[in-house]
């Protein structure tokens, strides 16, 4: 499967390179950068590290996806609706880590997905996606006894808050609680705030140095306390991810779908 690459120069985008060129049956035939981008016309791989792969970065996703089967993004929500634009115009598939799309942002990738499959995940790691799973059935059996409280820790170049993870995290607890996450989450806790409430759900965001992303899911109860936690080392396994994400994606139907459908666990 021929893969493009979006968002070459990012920090993301050199682990990508390096995994899709290591990966069975993908073959990196592009990658693009914004206009202006001082990486324009550089090699991806040497970009990356991983020595020439006769694949220079261009400014044009358009004539680039013609010459691609799947485009891997992990920009930023408005590139990503873009992007996806240009991809359903062209019949081709998208794989994005993209983090920060508001609920109506949401709706527009849903839009695109009618057109063309798209794996869309806040995270794209084995871990993260077993913790999803661990914080279900944590929150079933705990109930609404143990107050539910989030606290994710990430470098200080990082552009949203709190993260998709977190969010996504605070999505599965809610859901399962029967609770409306929108409804629940409290971002803000400041001066005579007064006490939290059952239903809340606390969302803490720490910024700093080059934290590569931690999340812990505290659930708090009379004299005793539950926390799942996951710590990333380094970038490679959101990467890894994303190529097991194409290689799964390959020949399904339009529609969404997330890292719980690629890794089975839904
Ligand atoms: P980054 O800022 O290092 O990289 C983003 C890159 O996109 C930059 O090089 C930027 O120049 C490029 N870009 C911006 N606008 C563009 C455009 N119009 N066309 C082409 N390229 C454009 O950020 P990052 O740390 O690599 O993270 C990127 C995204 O991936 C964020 O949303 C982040 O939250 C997300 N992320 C997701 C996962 C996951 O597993 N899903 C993991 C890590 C990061």
């Amino acid at each position: 499967m021929k893969v493009a690459i979006v968002g070459a120069a990012g920090r993301m985008g050199g682990r990508l390179i390096q995994a899709v060129s290591e990966a069975e049956g993908l073959e990196l035939t592009g990658a693009t950068e914004r206009p202006g981008h001082a990486q324009i016309g550089v090699d991806a791989g040497l970009l990356a590290a991983v020595g020439e792969l006769g694949v220079p970065i261009t400014d044009d996703l358009a004539a680039t996806m013609a010459n691609a089967d799947l485009l891997i993004d992990f920009t930023f929500p408005d590139v990503t609706l873009k992007n996806l634009e240009i991809c359903a115009k062209l019949g081709k598939m998208v794989v994005s880590g993209s983090t920060g799309f508001t609920p109506g942002q949401k709706k527009q990738v849903e839009k695109y997905a009618e057109q063309i499959p798209v794996v869309l995940a806040p995270n794209m790691s084995v871990g993260v996606n077993a913790c999803f799973k661990l914080l279900k059935e944590a929150a079933k059996i705990l109930g609404n006894d143990f107050d539910v409280e989030i606290v994710e820790l990430h470098h200080n170049k990082k552009k949203d808050s709190p993260s998709g993870t977190a969010v996504r995290m605070g999505e599965v607890v809610a859901e399962t609680l029967g609770r409306d996450y929108n409804q629940v989450a409290n971002y803000h806790r400041e001066g005579m705030c007064g006490e939290r409430t059952k239903e809340e759900i606390g969302m803490q965001a720490v910024r700093g140095g080059d934290i590569v992303g931690e999340h812990t899911v505290y659930f708090i109860g009379m004299g005793e306390r539950v926390e799942i936690s996951h710590r990333a080392m380094s970038r490679d396994m959101f990467a890894r991810g994303a190529v097991r994400a194409c290689q799964w994606l390959q020949g399904k139907s339009s529609g969404l779908y997330d890292m719980q459908a690629v890794l089975g666990l839904s």
